[in-house]
């Protein structure tokens, strides 16, 4: 109940600023925060082993940085989030409004690493193209859409979702197995997150968030029924510690149903 009426407060623009600008989201040096977690995706995406109809991204809040690699193997991505305001802000992007975020910085960096040459604006068509539902989600029932996806997805994608709200580690498992439940057995999850980190702040909201180490998300993944392919985490240089929150690292999980 607690974090449901924190959410109430949550302010996109507040989040997006907090994380998505410099310091955070400076591309001068792939030692910051967000060349990091372009680069976990990038060079996951790159095997070609992860690949089918539809993704779907779990919690996308106002942000579509998560799925600039994986939208070149997806015929369909499919964005979720439990907040309106968050699935609002992903709509004026997906429809190129005015007041969008701009996210070209990101676009730009991810051609980059890439390394096809490939022009930044081709692959922002081909997102825009293949991002075709923005649906309401809540991990916190078995039943995270209302109804299955059908047919179920061939990748599952979540970035700083689950450990922000889930008040413990048994409920970050709940929500894993429940997620899980979107996906095709043998469907690849890959998860982003936050390591040691017990809140953030989106303007007037302050969020909990379950503080969690390497080896919890380990246990999670295997309790929830995933078989563990990498686990990769980054220390968050003091640099960044900007008191928008109180983490300690990013963990990069990737996992099988
Ligand atoms: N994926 C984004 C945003 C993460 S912030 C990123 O990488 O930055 C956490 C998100 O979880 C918010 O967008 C919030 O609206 C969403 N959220 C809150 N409660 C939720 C719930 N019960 N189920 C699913 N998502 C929820």
């Amino acid at each position: 109940a607690a974090l449901r009426e924190g959410y109430e407060h949550f302010d996109p623009r507040a989040y997006l600023r907090n994380n998505y600008l410099p310091p955070r989201a400076d591309f001068s040096s792939e030692e910051f925060v967000v060349p990091w977690k372009l680069r976990c995706l990038a060079e996951t995406f790159a095997s070609g082993e992860i690949r089918g109809r539809t993704l779907i991204d779990v919690g996308s809040g106002p942000t579509i940085y998560q799925l600039l690699s994986a939208c070149d193997h997806f015929e369909e991505i499919v964005a979720t989030d439990y907040l309106a305001v968050n699935r609002e802000e992903l709509g004026r992007w997906a429809r190129g409004e005015p007041g969008a975020f701009d996210w070209s910085p990101f676009i730009q960096h991810v051609c980059k690493i890439e390394g096809r040459g490939e022009p930044w604006q081709d692959k922002e068509r081909r997102l825009r193209q293949r991002l075709r539902r923005i649906l309401p989600i809540d991990v916190h029932r078995p039943e995270p859409l209302g109804a299955p996806l059908r047919p179920p997805a061939d990748a599952l994608l979540s970035a700083f979702c689950l450990e922000a709200v889930s008040p413990d580690r048994a409920a970050f498992v709940r929500a894993l197995a429940h997620v899980g439940n979107l996906l095709r057995p043998g469907g690849h999850a890959l998860l982003l997150g936050a390591l040691g980190e017990s809140f953030y702040l989106a303007g007037a909201a302050r969020l909990p968030v379950v503080p969690l180490q390497e080896s919890d998300v380990r246990e999670a993944l295997a309790a929830a029924g995933f078989a563990l392919r990498e686990l990769r985490s980054y220390a968050m240089p003091p640099a960044l510690r900007t008191g928008v929150d109180d983490v300690d690292g990013v963990f990069f999980a990737h996992a099988q149903k």
